[in-house]
């Protein structure tokens, strides 16, 4: 990565975009597509976040990038293909909410396949604080932003006494 990468404005609630299905990628090693995943790890590293999805820089893209505990994954077309029933709340943030947290209710255990920038078929089983953040950005791809995870969440909160 070099430094000419710029970073990209976000899109903020309660912009239309980051409340709409995402399109697949296609087109995982295009020219196109791999600078779009280095401007979106600038971006990322820029407004100081641990996970950043395309919808969140204006575009309908099922593409996602995350860099937590350490570990920098991109997400293209990700599926999650197990959840486990254990569940895990999690006070979260997200760069489209500035200055919020949500207590949301996750999966503790997932399984996701994804590509990952090269286009290979990666599957990876995650727990905790990352199978929380790649939730999170996944939620992203299908529109859904916490604020709205949160307001769904009112009866699983009092069916679990939280
Ligand atoms: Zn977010």
């Amino acid at each position: 990565m070099t430094d000419s990468v710029k970073s990209l404005p976000l899109t903020l609630m309660p912009d239309a975009i980051l409340q709409m299905q995402t399109q697949i990628v296609d087109d995982v090693t295009s020219v196109e597509t791999q600078s779009l995943i280095d401007q979106m790890f600038v971006t990322m590293k820029v407004e100081h976040g641990v996970g950043l999805a395309a919808t969140q820089i204006g575009l309908s893209l099922r593409l996602a990038v995350i860099d937590a505990d350490g570990q920098k994954f991109t997400l293209i077309n990700p599926v999650i293909i197990k959840k486990s029933d254990e569940r895990i709340t999690f006070p979260e943030g997200c760069l489209s909410i500035p200055g919020k947290e949500f207590e949301i209710i996750r999966h503790e255990k997932i399984v996701v396949r994804y590509l990952d920038r090269t286009g290979k078929t990666c599957k990876i089983k995650l727990k905790g604080f990352l199978a929380v953040v790649f939730q999170h950005e996944i939620d992203h791809l299908d529109g859904i932003v916490i604020a709205h995870r949160y307001k769904e969440q009112a009866d699983l909160r009092r069916d679990l006494n939280l």
